[in-house]
């Protein structure tokens, strides 16, 4: 088997070799590593509950209630009732009729639009769309029509001239989850609606983080009745893991009886449901933790533009400095490391090849005095770096 030591050996030679880090979470913002603490700036976690004592001990009792695993798939198996008291909070916090939980964001992307879309269909997908969005387009076997990213003249020029004889299909990931931007959804619901498309938007990094509440991307736009189907995860800004849809009740049900990844996959574990449940009731009730994470994604923002860091643009809390040689990234991260911070460097085939970046998320957990030291290393780093390429 050559072929394994050749392309490690390839990925080595162009920086683009990945390891897994072994590390003790001990707080939302802190993990520790061989007996140093570091603050960890490269989380999902956009609003701390991984750690929230609500949030911890409902996973807890509900492992003694109902044990460690499901025990087999949903349809075949059965369930136990947190399933469908989570399903209908998210479709209560989503403002739709139903929504059906999946064991992964992924999973319910590759479910959701291979179930929604086949070969007759068109599919009109944003060229930065998640790769769990592009493997979903791939399984359905559907023609896809890929858009300059948020390029909405682009879209539409591809709507018109695209024939089809099933249906059209938009998909486009809420908030970008290299970039941080927002996908322009108002504008995509007058697309849609011009040239009869359905609406499918992956909220994998918007809900909890935008729009009021934490709503998510229609709810930032207030398109939520234009758009039909609603993707979200567990496993960031709800600190537990797992994936949902959310739409109307024949939605709901046609995927339950069409998505391979919901009906072939044993379900989750009891304590992934509690926790996301309860992380979902603290989000619901505790709007301040929304406005936390965003006053404290300003912040870092405003900082960075203060000391001309390479910044894309944006309001979110993923923040990439676009640094454009994956070398470059590699160097900095560990850099970063040496100071206590845990940023990732960004490298292709994440992002397309000379748009190397770090990229930083912030929490609502961070506190002030951290995020001002987390950006205070990076001017230095940058620079740094700036210096010894001259
Ligand atoms: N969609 C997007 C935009 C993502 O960034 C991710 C995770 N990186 C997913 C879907 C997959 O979600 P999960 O991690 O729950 O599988």
């Amino acid at each position: 088997m050559q072929f394994l030591a050749d392309y490690l050996e390839q990925v080595k030679a162009k920086n683009l070799y990945r390891q897994i880090v072994t590390y003790n979470p001990v707080s939302p913002a802190r993990v520790q590593m061989g007996g140093q603490t570091y603050l960890m700036m490269a989380s999902n976690n956009y609003l701390g509950l991984t750690h929230n004592p609500a949030v911890q001990q409902a996973a807890v009792d509900a492992i003694w209630l109902y044990g460690t695993g499901a025990g087999g798939a949903r349809l075949t198996t059965g369930t136990f009732p947190l399933f469908e008291q989570l399903e209908q909070e998210l479709a209560t916090f989503k403002e739709t009729e139903a929504a059906l939980v999946f064991n992964t964001g992924y999973m319910a992307n590759v479910g959701v639009i291979s179930a929604l879309a086949g070969p007759d269909d068109v599919i009109f997908s944003d060229e930065l769309n998640h790769a769990s969005i592009i493997d979903g387009c791939r399984l359905s076997r559907a023609q896809v029509a890929v858009y300059r990213h948020t390029d909405m003249e682009h879209l539409q020029g591809l709507l018109k001239d695209t024939a089809c004889q099933g249906k059209r299909l938009i998909i486009t990931d809420g908030v970008f989850s290299m970039d941080g931007d927002i996908a322009p959804l108002d504008t995509i619901a007058e697309l849609a609606e011009r040239y009869n498309a359905i609406i499918i938007v992956d909220d994998a990094h918007a809900t909890g983080v935008i729009g009021p509440g934490g709503k998510g991307t229609a709810a930032h736009f207030g398109v939520k009745d234009r758009v039909q189907v609603q993707i979200g995860t567990l496993s960031k800004a709800l600190g537990a893991e797992g994936g949902f849809v959310a739409g109307s009740w024949e939605l709901i049900d046609y995927i339950k009886n069409k998505a391979r990844s919901f009906i072939f996959s044993t379900a989750l574990a009891p304590g992934a449901i509690a926790a996301a449940l309860a992380a979902l009731r603290e989000l619901s009730s505790r709007p301040e933790l929304v406005t936390k994470l965003n006053e404290n994604a300003q912040h870092v923002r405003n900082l960075l533009k203060a000391g001309n860091m390479p910044v894309l643009d944006g309001i979110t809390p993923i923040i990439p400095v676009m640094v454009e040689e994956a070398d470059e990234a590699v160097w900095m991260t560990s850099e970063l490391k040496k100071q206590g911070i845990i940023i990732t460097a960004i490298r292709p085939p994440t992002v397309p090849v000379g748009t190397s970046r770090l990229r930083l998320t912030v929490t609502a957990a961070h506190e002030r005095d951290e995020l001002d030291a987390a950006v205070d290393a990076i001017n230095m780093v940058v620079k740094q770096f700036r210096r010894t390429v001259r």
